[in-house]
């Protein structure tokens, strides 16, 4: 037998109710503050993920799926959003006519990862992107929108830190300081991280090795950032003190990919586990200059939807609708007059269903009760012949005899 690969997940009806709630919330709030859906395709040339991302990341050399279609096209099946949109921007002039334009996005993306629990190959994301500001406030709004989504999805405990990397000038400065500052303790740095000091340090501190963790944990820099930067980063706290959002800062906040320029965050959940993460954002001042577009700087979050599940831990059994009508059949040569009945209540919006087994009419019913169905028709032989069925109200156990013709008012009325 075939088995979904490796990684990969079925999310199932018992489940599926529950995403449905997450992305209608998620649509519903990143509405409210303005921002509009964007879809993007699942597949992009791989060099934009190269370029964006960074050629040195964990994501692009370990994680990308890559493959050569029939045309010998490089293709890359995304692993995130942001540089999909970015080229959307770009492609579509979406900056145009507006100073900011606020996207938001729903979909899977693809990482080449070990899978454990909170960590798939297929995975899920949620995200919004701020393009064409600067300014602090934009930031402040990003990272509240994205507490208020959690909140409002009835999360605890959750944990924001922020950072600031710094502009470009910042970002190169802090990284020599890293580099001189881990360079002694190189010893005790598992392999990747010796390789991730040569080519990318600030990753060093996004290693998963604890051990690596443990190492580098007193590094501190003293002032890393430009006055304009600092100012910057001080105007983003004050926003968030002023929205009454509680935060703490953490310098060894960097994130996994290259793109990231002055304020960074992510949003930790203890019941998570070592996959604790279940947002990350930031802005990225200089991508869309990098990709080719004007100066246009940009702020943006990715929450995990799998991490934002078991970060709710909601009954999900709670979530799918129950049945409005089951339809019994109890009679010779019925079958057609219900399933009649059924499209014209269907039609109406009223949810309901019937058996295609042929079974008995008590079996028929335990089945009504197993759906949990408001109500129940039975179509009995000698009943049609009067152009009638019997309405059954499950809850109450009543039952009456009524026309057909008036059922649909009648369940409505009730
Ligand atoms: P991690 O540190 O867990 O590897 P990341 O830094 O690679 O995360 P981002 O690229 O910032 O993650 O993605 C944003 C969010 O997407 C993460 O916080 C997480 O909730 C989710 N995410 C990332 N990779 C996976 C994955 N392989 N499976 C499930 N969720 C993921
Ligand atoms: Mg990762």
């Amino acid at each position: 037998m075939l088995k979904a690969i490796r990684g990969t997940k079925d999310i199932l009806p018992a489940e599926a109710g529950m995403w449905q709630k997450i992305e209608a919330y998620g649509r519903q709030i990143f509405s409210i503050y303005a921002y509009k859906e964007i879809r993007t395709p699942v597949i992009e040339e791989a060099a934009l993920f190269i370029r964006s991302i960074g050629d040195a990341t964990d994501i692009v050399q370990k994680e990308m799926y890559v493959f050569s279609d029939r045309g010998g096209r490089n293709i890359a099946l995304r692993p995130e959003a942001t540089a999909s949109i970015v080229r959307a921007y770009l492609e579509n002039t979406l900056g145009q006519n507006q100073a900011v334009t606020k996207l938001f996005y729903i979909g899977p993306m693809f990482r080449s990862e070990r899978p454990q629990k909170g960590r798939q190959r297929q995975f899920h994301q949620l995200g919004v992107e701020a393009i064409g500001s600067d300014n602090p406030l934009l930031d402040v709004e990003v990272i509240s929108l994205a507490v208020k989504f959690l909140e409002g999805l009835g999360a605890k405990e959750f944990n924001l830190k922020i950072n600031s990397l710094g502009c470009k000038k910042d970002k190169l400065k802090i990284i020599e300081k890293y580099r001189a500052g881990i360079k002694p303790l190189l010893g005790s740095l598992c392999d990747e991280c010796k390789e991730r000091y040569n080519k990318n340090v600030l990753r060093v501190f996004d290693c998963k090795n604890p051990k690596c963790g443990e190492a580098v944990r007193d590094i501190r820099l003293k002032d890393p950032l430009c006055p304009e930067c600092s100012a910057h980063f001080e105007s983003v706290k004050k926003g968030l003190e002023g929205l009454g959002i509680k935060y703490e800062t953490d310098s060894k906040i960097v994130r996994g990919l290259d793109y990231y320029t002055k304020t960074v965050f992510e949003i930790t959940q203890k019941d998570l586990g070592a996959k604790d993460a279940v947002c990350a954002g930031g802005r990225y001042n200089d991508l869309i200059k990098d990709m080719g577009g004007q100066d246009t700087p940009a702020v943006g979050f990715a929450f995990g939807t799998e991490r934002l599940i078991m970060a709710v831990k909601e009954d999900v059994s709670q979530s799918s609708p129950a049945m409005d009508v089951f339809i019994a059949v109890a009679g010779e040569g019925l079958d057609e007059k219900a399933f009649a009945l059924m499209d014209t209540l269907r039609g109406k919006g009223i949810l309901c269903d019937m058996d295609y087994e042929k079974k008995s009419l008590k079996a028929q019913m335990r089945k009504a009760q197993r759906l949990n169905a408001r109500f129940a028709i039975i179509f009995g032989e000698e009943e049609f012949k009067g152009n009638k069925v019997a309405l059954r109200d499950m809850e109450k156990g009543s039952q009456k005899e009524i026309e057909i013709t008036d059922i649909v008012k009648e369940i409505k009325a009730r």
